[in-house]
Order: C-alpha cells, then structure tokens, then sequence
C-alpha cells in the first residue's frame, strides 16, 4: 500500500462519513472557483469540525509528505484554495468549523471560527447592536478565515482600515500540526513579536487559521447613500478629498464607476434603473455613516450644497429609502456578473497611491487604446483606497488562443504602468498561483531572502499550500 492509500483510511477513522470526502461525485464543489475559469483535482477533502481534528489531520499529512490546501468560500479568484491539476493535494475545508464563540459588547470585539461565512458574522454583530465593517460583494460565500488569509479589504476600507487592521488575535495550525493560540482580544499588546501579523495575508502557505478575534463598532444608526454624477477621474478625486474633510471623515464608502460600468449592469440586468436624470461621463457612489448625535442628513445636505455652487458635480441624488439606497449598490456589485456574463476575461485588482490615481488611469486608457485599440477597458474600484479594477474584455469573436495572448499583453501593460507609479500588482485576492509570476518578477533579492526565511522556517517541508505565492527554488 503506498503512503496515500495508508493516509485516507486513518483520516477516513478520524473525520467520518461527513468529514472526509473521496467520492469523485462529491468532490466537484472543492474542485472549482467561484467564477469557474479555475479547476483542480482534490486528492480527498477533509471537512473537520473540531480545531484538534484539523490539527490531527495537518500533523497525518506532514507524516505522509502530502501537501494540504485550506480553502474557504471560493472567492478568491487567484487558484491559491483550488488543489493542483494533479490531484496530490488534499482540500481542508473549514466549512465546518463555523461557530461564534462569543461577542463581548463592552471590549467592542467577537471571536468567530474560520468557517463563519462573513454576512453571517454581520448579522451575529447586529444583534448586539454593534458593526463589523469588512464588507465585499463576496460576503454571502466568503469565510472570515478566508477573509484574513487573504487580508480582505472591501467597501469600508478607507474609514476602518482592511482585515489585518480589525484583527485582534487568531488561533493557527501550524504547517507540523501544533496549535499556536495568539487568541487575545487586547487592544494593545506590545509583547515582543506580534505573530499574527505573519499568518494574515498569507494565503494559507504558513498555517490554516481556525479563529478570529476581531474588532467590532457601534452600529451606526444612520447613513447617507448619495450617487453623484461628474464630468471626470480627476473630479472624482477632487471630491474625494473634501468629502472626507467636510464630512469630519464619516465617509465609509466611495466609488468610483465609468458610464461605461453603468451600461454594462444596466444591459445585464433589466430590472435596474438609470441612477441620475441624464448620463454623466463618471459616476461616484459615496457613503457616510454614524452612529449616536451626529446630525449626519444635515452635514450630508451642506456637503452636496456646497459641491453644487462649486460646480464640483453635475448632478446627484440622496437614496431616500434603503430600498433606493440597495439599488445604487446593486449597480456597484452586479458588474461583476456582468462581466462574467461576457465570458473570459482580465480580472486586475490593482493600487496606486490615491493622489496618482487619475493620472494612472489616463495612462492605462492611452496605452490600452495605443497598444490593444480592439480591447475594451472595464475600470472601476474603491478608489478611496487607491483600489482600481482595470479590468479588459476581449473583442467579440476572437479564438482562445489570440483571446488569451491578448488579456495576457494587456496584463503586461497594465502591471508595467503599476510599476510605474509605485502601485501594487495585488490590492486585493492576493497572488495565489494565478498572480505567482509577476510576484516574484517584482521581488528585490532582499524580498526573496526574506519571504524564504519565513515560509522554511515555519513550513520547512513545504507541504502547506506549496506553489501558492512564490515557489522557494524559482527566481
Ligand atoms: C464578487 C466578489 C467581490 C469581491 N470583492 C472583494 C473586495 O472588495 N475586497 C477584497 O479584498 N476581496 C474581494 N474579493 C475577493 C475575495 O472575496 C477575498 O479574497 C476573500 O477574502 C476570500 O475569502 P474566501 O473564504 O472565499 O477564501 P478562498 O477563496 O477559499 O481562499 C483564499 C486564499 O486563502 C486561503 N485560505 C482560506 N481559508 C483559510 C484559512 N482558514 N486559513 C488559512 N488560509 C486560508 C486559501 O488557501 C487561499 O489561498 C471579491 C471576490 C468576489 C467573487
């Protein structure tokens, strides 16, 4: 018998009927991402329900030299929680794994298992009146395990920071099995190394986190959707700015969408409206929350008052319902699908800093219509955090082949300028394996020393999501 075949039966012993699958027919759900471009081939998944099987299962598969890919909702979009094509990675499943352990409304925090489906942890907030702000178009399927290994952003990002900056303390299995317990909900601990930070945005190649303390808020009682028309980028930027100033930095939300955005929901889905009276060449929905005295309408009226004498916008309109307010948003979230809906294409997730983000978006337009005049641009973003998609589709007809070589220049173009303006290639899912080869085209030899002491210093065999990232022996 050789090792695989010794490991199933003592993981089959171990987990049971519900938490071990082999049957190919149940596989399927494990094996794809959430938009479909992504397969691979799961030796087994283990789904287990307690933290010490998790562990025992980790610490089975370091003994047997088989290599482990913890995966939660599936969003991630860049391959890092799809098993390899070659079938030799077992998929641990935190699905089961998704108990919150406890809200404490007075040190304002939560602690939530890694499986906890993140809209599930908003309500699980809500009920005690208080607030989780890390909140993406993914919420229904992402898990908050998930959500932290790949240190999400998300809409809330320019008020509360991403998800390492609401993390308070998380519970690991480490690469050899052992539990580390960094679980504290301390608001200030400056005891020596603060180790959590090296498991958060690590995509599962340092350790499989299994809970989290996280920070909560008030729940704010009131909030202000408005949905602006403007002439330009720049505009956009401009109104940034004195948005966060003049609404005494309640801004929570703000982004940014191209009338060509708009077209594309609109053409998807019928049952959306035209947002403002007569189309604008850019649009900005923008949110302002707060909880407590704050008279949040009457600065909000001020606001938009005073960006109208200045002619700082053409139009504009305040969701008077949250029913309105949901409609504004549906055109924000529903153009992923849109996108989707046109078959495959250049998914970036990009950053510059926010002050060079205009300027780095007329670039890209001018090299993408000098370079690749066929492609069509899809460019929108939290660019409160600098955060830009500058997505491209194909022209319509094109072959795979020349499909592909055409998303892959664009890519090039748009990375290089990246580059340029001292931006990031990855504000977002992360690099996975999708994104491993630009990653580690970009790294200085002092990058590489460092991000190879870590991962063999912590998973020397390399058996925890091997591949993802970097690889340890590529330059
Ligand atoms: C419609 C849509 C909108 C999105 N919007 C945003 C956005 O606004 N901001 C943003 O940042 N991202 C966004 N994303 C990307 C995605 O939702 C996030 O990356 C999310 O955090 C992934 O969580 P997941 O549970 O789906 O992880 P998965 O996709 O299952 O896994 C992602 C990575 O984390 C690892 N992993 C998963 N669970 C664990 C664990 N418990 N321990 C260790 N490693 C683990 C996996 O191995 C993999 O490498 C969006 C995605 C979609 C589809």
């Amino acid at each position: 018998m050789d090792i695989v075949s010794r490991l199933i039966p003592k993981l089959w012993d171990l987990l049971g009927d519900q938490g071990l699958l082999n049957d190919p027919t149940r596989l399927a759900r494990y094996a794809q991402d959430w938009s479909g471009d992504l397969t691979g081939r799961p030796l087994a998944v283990a789904r287990p329900a307690r933290v010490e099987d998790l562990a025992q299962v980790v610490r089975l598969c370091a003994e047997a030299g088989v290599p482990v890919v913890p995966q939660g909702g599936h969003t991630g979009l860049v391959g890092g929680a799809l098993p390899s094509a070659e079938g030799d990675e077992l998929v641990i499943s935190l699905e089961r794994l998704d108990c919150v352990r406890g809200i404490d409304p007075v040190n304002f925090s939560m602690v939530a298992e890694a499986g906890c489906v993140l809209a599930a942890l908003h309500r699980a907030a809500a009920e005690h009146d208080l607030h989780l702000p890390l909140s993406l178009g993914a919420q229904g399927s992402c898990q908050i395990g998930g959500n932290v290994a790949t240190n999400a952003g998300g809409v809330n990002v320019l008020r509360y920071g991403m998800a390492r900056d609401l993390v308070l303390g998380l519970e690991v299995v480490l690469p050899d099995g052992r539990v580390w317990n960094g679980l504290r909900s301390l608001r200030k601990n400056n005891a020596g190394y603060d180790l959590k930070q090296l498991f958060i945005g690590s995509e599962g190649t340092l350790g499989i986190v299994t809970a989290v303390a996280l920070k909560l808020y008030p729940r704010p009682t009131q909030v202000q959707t408005v949905m602006l028309g403007l002439t330009s980028v720049e505009a956009a930027m401009t109104l940034y700015a004195a948005a966060r100033r003049d609404l005494s930095d309640l801004l929570s939300a703000f982004e940014l969408l191209p009338r060509r955005c708009i077209e594309l929901t609109l053409a998807a889905n019928s049952t959306l409206r035209e947002p403002l009276a007569v189309p604008t060449p850019v649009y900005v929905l923008m949110e302002a929350s707060a909880s407590g005295l704050v008279d949040l309408t009457a600065l909000m009226e001020q606001f938009l008052a005073n960006c109208l004498e200045r002619e700082a916008i053409i139009d504009g309109v305040v969701a008077m319902s949250q029913a309105q307010a949901g409609s504004f948003w549906r055109l924000r979230e529903e153009l992923v699908e849109a996108q989707h809906r046109q078959g495959r294409h250049l998914r970036t997730d990009v950053s510059v800093p926010i002050s060079g983000l205009a300027a780095f978006m007329a670039a890209a337009d001018a090299a993408m219509a000098r370079h690749l005049p066929a492609a069509i641009p899809v460019v929108y973003g939290h660019v409160g955090d600098g955060n830009l998609h500058y997505n491209v589709l194909p022209p319509f007809g094109l072959d795979p082949a020349a499909r592909d070589a055409l998303l892959y220049q664009a890519e090039e173009l748009i990375f290089e300028l990246v580059d340029h303006f001292d931006g990031s290639i990855s504000a977002e899912h992360g690099i996975g394996r999708v994104k491993r080869v630009p990653f580690q085209h970009r790294l200085s030899a002092v990058d590489r020393d460092l991000l190879r002491a870590i991962k063999s210093s912590l998973d020397p065999a390399g058996g925890m999501s091997p591949g993802r990232i970097f690889m340890l022996d590529e330059s």
